[in-house]
């Protein structure tokens, strides 16, 4: 194959991604106008679900922008060869192939990000703040701005830096030790993530003695499950829309509330809402999700290997030999249909785990607060209650509100 064929294969997974993308979308903003099923009618009252259509009609569009924005970046810089001259350009600043991967991605990054702000202030500011969800300032705004980017080029320059040295280490072998490195950064985020990544951004109080906390120790007992630490986050320092999760193992796992889910729900509606996620613990879904990942990404180093000693593929990038950081670009997207495929799947299996979850909460007789805590959620962040089913396919990790509530019923 030449390396003009590779090209044109190349662009046209990017365009053929964009088109499929916006096909769903399309089918998703036709289903939203359809009549609401029976079981969810009340839900919004009329002047709510207007809202509600404005908000998700609004998203789309903006949606629509941003993606079409950078599809066309995307093509114009694969078709100009730009990632190849930009590629030389670093070689200029140092042949070291780790220096000169990491500044190559710094600067494709830090540019992209610069190219998106625009877009992330619209969001924020404009569209979140029109429908009365945001709460973040300017100066939050900034600071997890700056923040990320601090943590990005400690934890992804770290994990680059590793995988290249790899790489002119051990050659194209170097996929199972770039897997085993990549498990075990992966396991130790885990680890430390409420301790050390979530304070950069939130305060974390354990919850106080109370009502609260003694009915969700009872159930704790109850479902034979210690609950030590339960803590409450303050989301609505950016949001008004409430969540609740699960994380960490073994003696480091720990239950957050958003308080922005406190103020909302009653306490029994909190207690089945952490049913729910006790369930996942339970069934072993996170060990299940960790496994399922971790096979997904030796398929993705190992063919990444494959590619890396490509001569035509770094022509078709616009170079003359190899280099690792152009082949990974070629190679993200030249993976984009396996990558939806397992995406598919990855779905499924989440949404199966969130049925057996629901199921265990309704085990325990809290069946019915579960689904008026997920009505109430729903509602508060003006969700659409008629997505479209090939949507829900694509890109639902949970199941939606209507099929929630006709499992839990049946359970
Ligand atoms: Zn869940």
């Amino acid at each position: 194959m030449s390396s003009t064929t590779l090209l044109i294969i190349i662009v046209a997974i990017t365009i053929a991604e964009y088109l499929v993308s916006e096909w769903l979308s399309y089918r998703n903003q036709k289903a939203a106008i359809s009549q609401i099923p029976p079981q969810l009618e009340g839900l919004y009252d009329a002047e709510k679900y207007t809202k509600q259509q404005n908000y998700f009609r609004t998203n789309n569009r903006f949606s629509l922008i941003t993606s079409t924005f950078t599809t066309i970046l995307m093509v114009v810089l694969l078709f100009t060869q730009t990632f190849g001259t930009l590629y030389n350009y670093c070689l200029t600043i140092t042949t070291n192939t780790i220096g000169v991967t990491l500044i190559y991605f710094a600067i494709i990054f830090l540019v992209y990000d610069m190219l998106m702000l625009p877009f992330q202030i619209y969001d924020t500011f404009v569209i979140e703040e029109r429908f009365g969800f945001n709460k973040t300032t300017p100066k939050t705004f900034i600071g997890d701005k700056i923040k990320s980017l601090i943590l990005l080029a400690i934890l992804g320059g770290g994990l680059i830096s590793l995988i290249v040295w790899l790489y002119t280490l051990l050659g194209t072998n170097f996929w199972w030790a770039a897997f085993l490195v990549s498990i075990g950064v992966s396991l130790i985020m885990n680890l430390f993530y409420s301790q050390i990544i979530v304070p950069l951004f939130n305060k974390q109080t354990p919850l106080p003695e109370g009502e609260l906390r003694d009915e969700i120790e009872r159930f704790g007992q109850k479902a034979g499950f210690e609950i030590t630490n339960i803590y409450v986050i303050d989301g609505s320092k950016r949001s008004t829309k409430a969540n609740a999760y699960f994380s960490g193992m073994g003696k480091k796992k720990r239950i957050v509330l958003y308080d922005t889910l406190i103020d909302e729900l009653t306490t029994q509606e909190i207690v089945a809402v952490l049913a729910h996620e006790i369930g996942h613990y339970k069934k072993r879904h996170t060990l299940q999700n960790f496994i399922l990942a971790g096979v997904a990404m030796l398929i993705q180093l190992y063919v990444l290997s494959l590619t890396l000693t490509s001569t035509t593929m770094a022509e078709a990038m616009g170079v003359a030999t190899p280099a690792f950081a152009l082949s990974l670009i070629a190679f993200g997207i030249l993976y984009t249909p396996i990558d939806m495929v397992t995406s598919l799947f990855m779905n499924s299996v989440s949404r199966r785990a969130e049925y057996q979850a629901d199921n265990f909460a309704a085990k325990y007789g809290l069946g019915e607060e579960l689904i008026s805590a997920l009505k109430k959620i729903s509602v508060k962040s003006l969700s659409n209650l008629t997505p479209d089913k090939l949507y829900v396919k694509f890109y639902y990790s949970h199941p939606t509100l209507l099929q929630r509530i006709l499992a839990i019923k049946k359970d």
